[in-house]
């Protein structure tokens, strides 16, 4: 985010808090994913935000993984989820932090807690529990534990500590309200009973707090103080209040000395929760657990796969950070919930790749042109601007012979009305080599088209011709793979409507086409190089798949959209 950033409410509020010196005038933020999956497009935006509005105030974005839910969490995700972050651009130096470094913190504070009176184990059933929850419109009613006393507590709770009992046989709960209109605040969980290995403390807790109550923890412990969330949190705000409140952890003088252990500052004032909408886009669908679905069920291939809508896909796909950086300043920061157009995001990365790509030329479905009346031993070498608009990209020689490739549809026996490419007896332009006439049409046995025959104007005539087209060398050239992805799902919101959102995914999203053509300055480019092939679009040689011997180009970006017409 940079000083001309458009203004959003969380960012007026920041300055709000900044200039009446609120939080000692500091501004703490965190980006706080669970290590479940790989993160999408919707993260990327809390990314931004959080990090940006650090970098803006000159204060810190924590990095810290919410790694509550064991069950979920894996090691890959963790190294995902950072190496995603970093490629996004963003650094959060020193501040790495873990959920699960504060299990300690959380269970010390679960105790005052039972101290206080403020929680209680309830050895309801999970069913009695959740009749006893009430409704949006009813009460619930309390739990028949709900008066034990803290004694009985302590003692029940140190032994779920201990993994004297079976998962679902008792709870630790907050005592707070049965009867509040807000469901959150009606004796909410906080640890309850898995017998599960954590990817962080391995066997050493049987019991694992609930996320509202670990999360509000964290920022108190780390001292954010500003906490972003998003809406689906607000309902949650007075639970996060009044589990700081109860535990006073920013007052708390034995606080002191366990940060002092964990090598942090005392925070200078208590987090503050504040929400904002999802980033939402069409064609995709980016719950985790459809992601993982997509993986686990090989109807992608893999996590990277670049029609995903992960970062690392996008990646691999060949999307610049900068260009989701712009599609995040974009879309802003509202309360607002809204669905943005897939075609936002393509143009966000056309316009960062029409300024930062070098332009080569590549034919995808290659048809042989032989110019007759050049010699057989023809070479001409041409040097050529990189970038039209942008000399300082430099330049690179284009050779060729008497033997060229263009791409198949430039080339119509039969023209459709308006067709400005190559016809028989027609002129084209062949883009930096001159005019020429089509004087000869091959075909092979079955009638397809084999071979054009042209001829090259030599002369300094001023002639007049409707198009240009490209061309590829066909001596000099080089074979390569290119992929062609399109969107995931060919309706707009796959979640919609009866059925799985799997019923719509768009079986033409991959295309492989094995015999393109490229010029050798695509071909020797290293891995993850972008290019915009002239007149097709953006391309980028593949992270994984690609070598100088075996090119593989996975296409970015059409040059235009294509699902905006009819
Ligand atoms: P789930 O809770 O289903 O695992 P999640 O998308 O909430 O998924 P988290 O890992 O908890 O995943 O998210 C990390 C951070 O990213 C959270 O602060 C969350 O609010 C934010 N975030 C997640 N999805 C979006 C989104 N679509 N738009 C903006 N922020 C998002
Ligand atoms: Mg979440």
């Amino acid at each position: 985010m940079s000083a001309d950033t458009p203004n959003h409410f969380i960012r007026n509020l920041v300055n709000r808090d900044v200039a009446a010196g609120k939080h000692g005038g500091q501004v703490v933020t965190r980006f706080p994913p669970e290590p479940n999956g790989y993160l999408h497009y919707g993260h990327a935006k809390s990314i931004c935000l959080n990090f940006g509005l650090a970098e803006a105030y000159g204060g810190v974005c924590h990095m810290r993984f919410d790694d509550t839910n064991p069950e979920k969490e894996e090691q890959e995700y963790v190294d995902a989820i950072l190496e995603a972050v970093h490629w996004l651009g963003f650094e959060w130096g020193e501040h790495l932090y873990f959920a699960s470094d504060y299990f300690d913190r959380m269970h010390d504070c679960a105790i005052s807690l039972i101290q206080a009176g403020k929680a209680y184990v309830d050895s309801q059933s999970a069913e009695e529990m959740r009749a006893n929850r009430g409704t949006l419109t009813e009460a619930g009613k309390d739990s028949p534990y709900r008066n034990r006393s803290v004694a009985e507590n302590l003692d029940l709770f140190a032994r779920m500590r201990a993994g004297e009992f079976a998962e679902g046989t008792h709870i630790l709960r907050a005592r707070i309200d049965m009867a509040s209109p807000n469901i959150n605040l009606r004796d909410p969980a906080i640890y309850r009973i898995r017998k599960v290995a954590h990817q962080n403390t391995g066997d050493a807790w049987p019991i694992y707090p609930m996320y509202d109550y670990a999360h509000c923890i964290s920022d108190a412990v780390e001292g954010i103080t500003h906490s972003l969330c998003t809406l689906e949190f607000e309902d949650h705000r007075p639970l996060y209040d009044w589990y700081l409140d109860q535990l006073d952890l920013c007052a708390n003088p034995d606080l002191s000395a366990s940060l002092a252990e964990i090598d942090m500052k005392l925070p200078v004032s208590r987090p503050e929760q504040t929400e904002f909408a999802r980033l939402n886009l069409n064609y995709t669908v980016m719950s985790k657990r459809k992601l993982v679905e997509l993986v686990q069920k090989e109807l992608v291939e893999g996590w990277d796969d670049p029609r995903m809508p992960t970062l690392s896909a996008m990646r691999r796909r060949g999307v610049t950070p900068a260009s989701i950086r712009l599609l995040c300043d974009r879309v802003g920061v509202t309360k607002q919930v809204t669905v943005i157009d897939y075609g936002v995001l393509e143009g966000c990365v056309r316009e960062d790749l029409d300024a930062t790509a070098e332009r080569r030329m590549a034919v995808l479905d290659p048809l042989p042109v032989t110019i007759e009346n050049l010699p057989a031993d023809y070479r001409a070498e041409i040097e050529v601007g990189n970038h039209p608009q942008r000399p300082e990209l430099g330049t690179r020689t284009l050779s060729h012979g008497r033997e060229l490739l263009i791409e198949r549809s430039d080339f119509e026996e039969v023209p459709p009305k308006g067709f400005k490419r190559l016809i028989p007896d027609g002129e084209v332009r062949l883009r930096h080599i001159g005019i020429v006439r089509c004087v000869g049409v091959e075909k092979d046995a079955d009638g397809r088209i084999s071979r054009l025959r042209v001829t090259l104007y030599q002369d300094d005539q001023p002639r007049k011709v409707k198009g240009t087209i490209h061309w590829v060398c066909a001596t000099g050239g080089r074979r390569a793979e290119v992929r062609l992805y399109d969107r995931l799902f060919n309706v707009a919101d796959p979640d919609a409507g009866e059925g799985s959102y799997v019923d719509h995914l768009n079986p033409d999203s991959r295309q492989i086409l094995s015999s393109a053509w490229v010029e050798p300055a695509a071909a020797d480019a290293d891995p993850e190089t972008r290019f915009q092939f002239e007149r097709i679009g953006y391309f980028v040689t593949d992270r994984r798949d690609h070598t100088t011997d075996q090119p593989v180009f996975n296409r970015v970006v059409s040059l235009r959209d294509s699902w905006t017409k009819g």
